[in-house]
């Protein structure tokens, strides 16, 4: 059978559906996402909000609400990690050759969330970021306090409760090195404050923070449209 008509045979008994729009799709499966919601995502370009403290800027992809919120809630709590490789994709535009990164690392979750959850969401978005870019993937953080998670949580709180949370493992790699950090949803962006915090005490010469989604219009940067990459 060739590969087309095996496709369309795939097609007809698991429809691949679109990520966002929920709608069945003939052809692309590689994403999961339609050319419609496809072109409309990625017109939305990288945008920035700024961290608090002196993080400078944290950029991001998506904005976290509508048919975002609902892919993202489906990725991270209902087994979706398929929709990775697709999600991906909008971040890629932010990994600047300018930026000469070392390493791509993400915010991890902690082991006992990662036992209920059986993967890390964020490593798989940085994962497939590094794939596609061509950097290396580097674990450089560790998640040792299981906290609540940041959702529940207002502002002060939220940066309270992920105080001393991570510590910095490779530290051989980390030291002097530039780091893009990735995380999955970021709304005050305490979290990368923190894993950014205990990057610099591990002695990285940069952290650059990426968030695929971004949750809150506080701290935003208006900026033209940028796809630097
Ligand atoms: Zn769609």
């Amino acid at each position: 059978m060739s590969y087309p008509y095996y496709r369309k045979l795939v097609n007809l008994f698991y429809p691949a559906r679109c990520m966002f729009c929920r709608r069945n799709m003939e052809d692309e499966r590689r994403l999961l996402i339609c050319p419609d919601c496809l072109a409309a995502y990625e017109s939305h370009g990288i945008q920035k909000f700024l961290l608090p403290g002196t993080y400078g800027i944290c950029e991001y992809a998506l904005d976290y609400r509508d048919e975002v919120r609902q892919a993202l809630l489906r990725f991270k709590f209902s087994g979706m990690a398929q929709y990775a490789r697709g999600l991906a994709h909008f971040m890629l535009p932010a990994v600047d050759t300018h930026m000469h990164i070392d390493y791509i690392s993400w915010a991890p979750i902690s082991p006992i969330r990662h036992m209920r959850r059986t993967y890390d969401q964020s490593k798989l978005l940085a994962a497939e970021l590094a794939r596609g870019c061509g950097i290396p993937l580097l674990r450089t953080l560790h998640k040792w306090k299981h906290n609540r998670p940041q959702s529940k949580l207002s502002g002060h709180q939220r940066t309270l409760n992920v105080q001393g949370a991570y510590r910095a493992s490779h530290c051989a790699q980390i030291k002097g090195a530039r780091i893009l950090l990735v995380d999955d949803i970021a709304t005050t962006g305490s979290t990368l404050c923190e894993c950014a915090k205990t990057l610099y005490k591990a002695g990285a010469a940069y952290v650059y923070c990426i968030a695929l989604a971004h949750g809150s219009d506080e701290g935003k940067i208006e900026t033209n449209k940028t796809s630097h990459g």
